[in-house]
């Protein structure tokens, strides 16, 4: 661990405690992710999950842990119904578009990485494709199958009643809860579930393979333990998910991982394959457009094409806590936005200031408190919204009202010392503050009718307008743009906004 951070606090949804991470292999930090389901775009509320592993990767990173973060892209097995009921989402969803369910699976995930890409999320160290494994997923079956499985007609079935503490890790109840109802015959218990799937007789689908219980398909939790556990080894840090998954999904993956590891109980953690079990809570909006079936729902690009920057988000999610609910509105985008942007015009004033050549620094205490409140916060539970309070504090700052005796070096030297701290900061939220300017984060409207190098453009006509004492072509330059939606801001260095209505 980096000598000068505080031990990380996490909250364990399996133990129910908040517990100091410590790492099962010296120096290291294991993380699994569950990925999504690539069988439409990612809604707005599953990137808020990516959002908190990448936070949490981030932070384990800064602590100086060497990490290794796998997150899975589930391209088969998911059925409509998170408890083995229904269709395959994927093939459904090739089915009413008549196309392909591996350019299905293609499209969505690079939609998926995309996204990822525009809201600064760290790649992991391994993207972890679930049909790349199904040789390996047949083993994990075939070895958990006699003590743990019997065989129905409609594929191989895990009883839940051979594995110590079943559920535990979820809130509701699981012998009979929430989407437990038992439609497949022959069933020994309601929560059993199905980890290999028989293409019926007579049908085909488009994704089967062979198995020792005829051709078929794997079962959607059986993949996360095969990736998981291929990858980064039983026991592995830290598994992550939204809550949903602390329900259902994530249950059945540990009593799949006990199974494999022939361990007993969950009254020591890592017996479930992993040490730590986090999850995020929702996103939500209020008139339901979080949920892909609704049909019309929030995507990245639907604020993107309001004229919003990605990072708005990044910064909307970083404001709440992990585990609190987070309510999307248009107004708290907006307020996001703001803020970021009143951090990135602060940002630039000090970077036009300080002088990277000198390698003048000097020692403020102000400068080291505000890292160690920043540490504290993100080492409390990834306590983001308190940890955003001093950074923003340093950032908004910038440089002290200096009197004239301060030297020129003097004042180099804060302005250096100052950008090296923000610019460390920032690494851990990732609003990429440095790379990011005031005009990216313009609000573009999408019914716009002149593009930006057009307006560019006619500013420059203006500005020759004006040089030339030529007011009459430049007031009417400037009034075309005004009737275009561009305010002209003479005297301001971003030269021109949107004028929003
Ligand atoms: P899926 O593609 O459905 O498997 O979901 C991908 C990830 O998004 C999973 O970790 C889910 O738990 C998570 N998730 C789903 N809905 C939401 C939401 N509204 N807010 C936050 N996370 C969500
Ligand atoms: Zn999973």
């Amino acid at each position: 661990m980096a000598s000068d951070t505080v031990p990380l606090r996490l909250f364990n949804s399996l133990t129910r405690r908040l517990e100091e991470f410590q790492p099962i292999h010296e120096g290291e930090a294991r993380v699994y992710t569950c990925g999504p389901t690539v069988y439409n775009y990612p809604h707005l509320g599953n990137m808020r999950a990516y959002v908190f592993a990448d936070v949490l990767g981030r932070t384990l990173s800064w602590k100086g842990y060497a990490l290794t973060h796998v997150i899975n892209i589930t391209d088969v097995g998911h059925l409509t119904d998170d408890a083995d009921e229904g269709e395959d989402k994927l093939e459904k969803m090739a089915a009413a578009k008549a196309q392909s369910i591996w350019d299905i699976a293609r499209h969505y995930t690079e939609a998926f990485w995309a996204d990822v890409k525009a809201l600064n999320i760290r790649a992991p160290a391994q993207w972890t494709i679930a049909t790349d494994y199904v040789p390996q997923m047949i083993e994990f079956a075939k070895a958990i199958a006699p003590k743990h499985c019997y065989e129905l007609d409609s594929g191989l079935y895990f009883d839940v009643s051979t594995v110590a503490d079943y559920g535990r890790l979820a809130r509701a109840v699981t012998e009979d809860g929430e989407g437990r109802i038992d439609q497949v015959a022959g069933k020994r218990n309601a929560a059993d579930f199905a980890i290999w799937r028989k293409t019926p007789p007579g049908e085909t689908r488009q994704m089967e393979w062979d198995s020792p219980w005829g051709r078929g398909a794997p079962g959607w939790h059986l993949e996360c333990s095969v990736m998981s556990g291929e990858v980064l080894g039983f026991p592995f840090d830290i598994h992550t998910g939204g809550i949903d998954h602390r329900e259902i999904h994530h249950p059945n993956e540990i009593a799949q991982n006990q199974a494999k590891c022939c361990t007993n109980g969950l009254d020591v953690a890592a017996n479930s394959g992993a040490n730590i079990w986090m999850h995020n809570n929702f996103l939500v909006e209020r008139s339901g457009k979080m949920s892909k079936s609704s049909g019309e729902f929030l995507r990245l690009q639907t604020i993107i094409d309001r004229g919003y920057h990605p990072l708005a988000y990044r910064m909307l999610c970083l404001q709440a806590h992990y585990r609190s609910e987070l309510e999307f509105s248009w107004e708290g985008l907006q307020a996001a936005l703001v803020r970021l942007k009143r951090m990135v015009m602060a940002h630039q004033g000090l970077i036009a200031f300080a002088d990277r050549q000198t390698k003048a620094r000097v020692s403020e205490s102000f400068v080291e408190k505000v890292v160690t409140d920043v540490d504290e916060a993100t080492s409390d539970d990834l306590a983001t919204p308190k940890a955003l309070l001093p950074f923003e504090l340093l950032v908004l700052q910038g440089l002290p009202k200096f009197n004239a005796e301060v030297a020129e070096d003097v004042r180099q030297a804060i302005a250096n010392t100052r950008l090296e701290a923000i610019e460390r900061l920032d690494w851990v939220f990732g609003l990429n503050l440095s790379s990011t300017t005031r005009a990216d984060l313009r609000i573009r409207p999408k019914s716009a009718t002149i593009t930006e190098p057009e307006i560019e453009a006619a500013l420059a006509r203006r500005k020759e307008a004006r040089a030339a004492k030529d007011f009459a072509t430049s007031d009417a330059i400037r009034d075309e743009l005004t009737a275009q939606g561009v305010e002209v801001m003479d005297g301001d260095p971003l030269g021109w906004e949107w004028k929003l209505s």
